[in-house]
């Protein structure tokens, strides 16, 4: 079963414009055969659609409400990024979760409604570093991953990030073995949960200082089918050479 690799971009709460068009001229020259996200605040989402039109890139939403529409101030939902041509939307990224106090229960919900209004939820999960150091890691991994995942998960709708809090922002990876570790228990459980066909489609990506040095590295990891990259996504040279980092 070959899976294509996806290497998305999580521009956090960076980007203008000028930005997303400089951004964009460079990454639609690279010929990769890898499938490329780009995910800017809510506010370039249109702008970024547009430029993008006739590319192989997709553009995505960072987070999104879980009700379809409301009395929430401040908040974007899922059919609002879809009605701008966003295609995926991040939930459950560990800076929501911490900042914003999302539990499972959020996650499950925001990525359920992803799905419902037919767009790609890419659910990020990982341990934070006291629970790694107190040997939690597997089981933080495993309850996350029940409690999060859609009872509509399929591997056309749903992508795993698995994104240790710990190396997220800080040049820290895990080892290839932590990693193959990490990645191999999501697909076991993806197994129990969705059954085996549907956890050999499902793309598992690591998120978490992946750069332009160790892409290839942890590309090259079984059960590792790309990356969810922050820092190194905001500039084209370094997101272009994690892409080239995936043509193998
Ligand atoms: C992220 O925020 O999803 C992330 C992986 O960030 P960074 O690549 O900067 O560690």
């Amino acid at each position: 079963m070959t899976r294509r690799l996806l290497v998305a971009g999580n521009w956090k709460m960076n980007g203008l414009m000028s930005d997303g068009r400089e951004f964009i001229d460079k990454i639609k020259k690279i010929s990769s055969d890898v499938d490329i996200l780009i995910c800017p605040p809510a506010t370039l989402i249109d702008f970024m659609v547009k430029v993008t039109k006739g590319s192989k890139l997709s553009i995505g939403g960072q987070d999104c409400h879980f009700e379809k529409s409301g009395a929430y101030t401040g908040d974007i939902s899922a059919s609002m990024l879809k009605d701008l041509g966003a295609s995926h939307v991040i939930v459950g990224h560990s800076e929501r979760r911490a900042n914003y106090k999302e539990i499972n229960k959020v996650v499950r919900a925001k990525a359920t409604m992803v799905n419902i209004i037919g767009l790609v939820a890419i659910i990020c999960l990982g341990e934070t570093e006291a629970e790694r150091d107190n040997g939690k890691m597997l089981t933080v991994i495993e309850t996350q991953f029940l409690e999060s995942l859609p009872e509509i998960a399929t591997s056309d709708n749903t992508i795993i990030a698995y994104e240790p809090v710990w190396a997220i922002g800080t040049g820290r990876t895990p080892s290839v073995t932590e990693v193959a570790e990490a990645h191999r228990k999501i697909r076991e459980l993806a197994e129990k949960k969705l059954g085996l066909n549907v956890a050999k489609r499902l793309r598992i990506i690591y998120g978490g200082s992946v750069n332009q040095s160790n892409a290839r590295e942890l590309f090259a990891i079984e059960d590792v089918d790309g990356g969810l990259v922050g820092g190194a996504s905001l500039k084209a040279e370094n997101f272009s050479s994690i892409i080239e980092a995936g043509t193998f």
